[in-house]
């Protein structure tokens, strides 16, 4: 038996016993996920048993080093923990912008106390974070953004405005992208975290299409920031926000995988809407697709585990994971037919199928749109003149 084979034994044995019933149904609602933070109040006994015993080995984070959290996984290791987790359906014990976003970007450029500090508070859902980089005006283009940090000696004070900030109202903290030299466009802004509880800052949560209010705008009204509470160097912020956005580009395209067609299936199987020709061969293209990008997926990961990724992969593997969930959610309105329209039904969950769908609209936006993806594989893998 090889190591890895050794492991994976250890890794299925462990979730056996670990791993409630309960926590390896499919998410249903909102509260189905476990996002940690001050406020953070379990659903049920059972999400917050998976939460401490997944925390106790360092699961919530297992390729983090075990100094700051984690479980010391290698590439090969984590991979097997995926694995297993999806062979049996299990819940990630905690989801948080912290480990999709945050975490990798202080693990690149944090100080080794603030990587002590931060990242096992992270690990353990103590915090929940929020990201404050896009502003009216300055999405797309970010590194116009004007939110500005007056250098007062030993701190910051930080007046402006964010928007689309997702969980601001139920974030603590917040990663925020600050213009700390106004002279200085790309090289004049800086990556300060700080507490949502800090006098100054409110928030006002946006209505989306979908019905719900996931996101805010966020206001910065003379905002103290210690000067402790930057990450990277003054003015050196562009660095750390890009190689987040890698990450989160990463973690959004995540959307395109998983289910491929069970959950269609299912809706055909209900009301018979496989008869139609036409809908059999967009499920059928829309399969090839799905397997295409999960091959990919499995390509780019090699090639990250022998140091050989392309920068701009994330920014591939975004546009392609977002469009094909759009397409998955569009197949399932036209398999579930007029009744996927109810938008208030028992039938349809309180229209979760077309709430769903419309939320999956805002895939190809959140974190870089679609067009601006296109541009930067124009750019900087296909080498397109004028590009
Ligand atoms: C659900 C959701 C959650 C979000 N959460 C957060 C969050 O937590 N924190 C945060 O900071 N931000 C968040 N955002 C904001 C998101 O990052 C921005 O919406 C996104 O970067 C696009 O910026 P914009 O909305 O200003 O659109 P714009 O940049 O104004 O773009 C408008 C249109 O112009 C196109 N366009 C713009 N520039 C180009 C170009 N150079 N070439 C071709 N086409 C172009 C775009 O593709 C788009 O179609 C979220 C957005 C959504 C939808």
């Amino acid at each position: 038996m090889s190591d890895l084979d050794a492991f994976r034994t250890e890794i299925r044995a462990w979730l056996e016993a670990n791993c409630p019933a309960e926590m390896r149904e499919p998410v249903s609602d909102e509260d189905d996920v476990c996002w940690g933070g001050r406020n953070f109040k379990p659903k049920n006994e059972a999400q917050k048993a998976w939460l401490d015993a997944c925390v106790a080995r360092g699961y919530t984070v297992p390729d983090w080093p075990k100094a700051y959290g984690g479980a010391g996984m290698s590439p090969a290791e984590a991979k097997v923990w995926r694995e297993e987790m999806a062979r049996i359906g299990a819940r990630p014990p905690l989801s948080s912008f912290g480990i999709w976003m945050l975490g990798p970007a202080l693990l690149k450029f944090g100080t080794e106390e603030q990587k002590v500090h931060y990242l096992n508070q992270i690990a353990r859902g103590e915090i929940r974070w929020c990201q404050g980089y896009s502003e009216p005006g300055s999405g797309s283009d970010l590194v116009s953004l004007q939110t500005f940090g007056e250098d007062r000696g030993d701190h910051w004070v930080v007046n402006g405005q964010k928007i689309w900030t997702s969980y601001a109202d139920k974030a603590d903290w917040i990663f925020c992208l600050v213009r700390t030299d106004k002279a200085n466009k790309y090289q004049g802004i800086s990556f300060l975290l700080f507490d949502m509880a800090t006098p100054g800052v409110t928030t006002r949560p946006i209505k989306l299409i979908s019905g719900a209010s996931p996101f805010c705008e966020t206001f910065f009204d003379n905002v103290v920031v210690p000067k402790s509470q930057i990450v990277g160097e003054l003015n050196r912020g562009w660095d750390v926000a890009k190689y987040l956005l890698g990450h989160e580009r990463e973690m959004i395209s995540g959307a395109g995988g998983g289910d491929r067609l069970n959950a269609i299936g299912a809706v055909c199987a209900r009301n018979g809407a496989l008869h139609d020709p036409i809908l059999r061969a967009e499920l059928a293209m829309f399969d090839v697709d799905a397997l295409a990008y999960a091959a990919m997926g499995e390509k780019f990961l090699d090639e990250a585990k022998v140091g050989r990724a392309h920068p701009a992969q994330p920014n591939m593997m975004k546009y392609a994971g977002t469009e094909l969930n759009k397409r998955r959610h569009e197949l399932l309105m036209s398999a579930g037919g007029s009744t996927a329209l109810e938008w208030e039904s028992n039938e349809t969950g309180g229209g979760k199928p077309s709430r769903s769908w419309l939320r999956t609209k805002a895939n190809s936006i959140e974190g870089g749109t679609s067009e601006v993806m296109l541009n930067v594989v124009a750019k900087r893998i296909l080498d397109l003149p004028g590009a």
